[in-house]
């Protein structure tokens, strides 16, 4: 822990009944990053590129909930939950970087999926990327896709995320 980094000491949210984990009502399973960077790797050897597709999809999904338990809030407030529930669980240390009707910038470090995958050539944190696209969806005046441009498996030093709008159909 570097000095000035927040540490999370809250539990109170956070019960494990009858092999039932939950977190502030919601349930959850605790998996280690290895277990997912396998998967991700076996996936990947199956369908190469199109493998970071199925991780985002898998993200989109939990990001749902995620977004959904934020609904009543304002744009700036939701995008600061999801931000500081990313950490809560260990999903890396986000920040904020810039959030218009039309843009989306996210910063992540500590990102456990690149340490778990190790060195890479390319962005591997398409489950992070999943879940942003969400919150995009959710906070965005229009449609966008989210891009990783920079990762810490290609030796960057944060994960960074940014939308890009999406093209409308000619
Ligand atoms: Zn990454």
């Amino acid at each position: 822990v570097a000095p000035g980094d927040p540490v999370i000491e809250e539990r109170h949210g956070i019960q494990s009944i009858s092999g039932r984990l939950s977190v502030n009502g919601a349930r959850f399973v605790l998996i280690r990053p290895e277990t997912l960077a396998a998967l991700q790797k076996s996936v990947e050897a199956l369908l190469a590129d199109r493998a970071g597709e199925c991780l985002a999809a898998g993200g989109r999904a939990g990001g749902a909930r995620a977004v959904a338990a934020a609904a009543h809030e304002d744009a700036p407030a939701r995008a600061a939950r999801l931000m500081r529930t990313g950490g809560e669980i260990g999903w890396g240390d986000f920040a904020l970087e810039r959030l218009t009707p039309s843009a989306l910038v996210v910063t992540v470090r500590n990102s456990p999926f690149a340490e778990a995958y190790g060195a890479a050539d390319h962005p591997v944190c398409h489950l992070t990327r999943g879940v942003l696209e969400t919150l995009a969806a959710s906070v965005l005046a229009q449609p966008a896709t989210v891009v990783e441009t920079a990762c810490a498996a290609t030796g960057a030093p944060a994960c960074r995320f940014e939308t890009r709008p999406t093209a409308e159909p000619a």
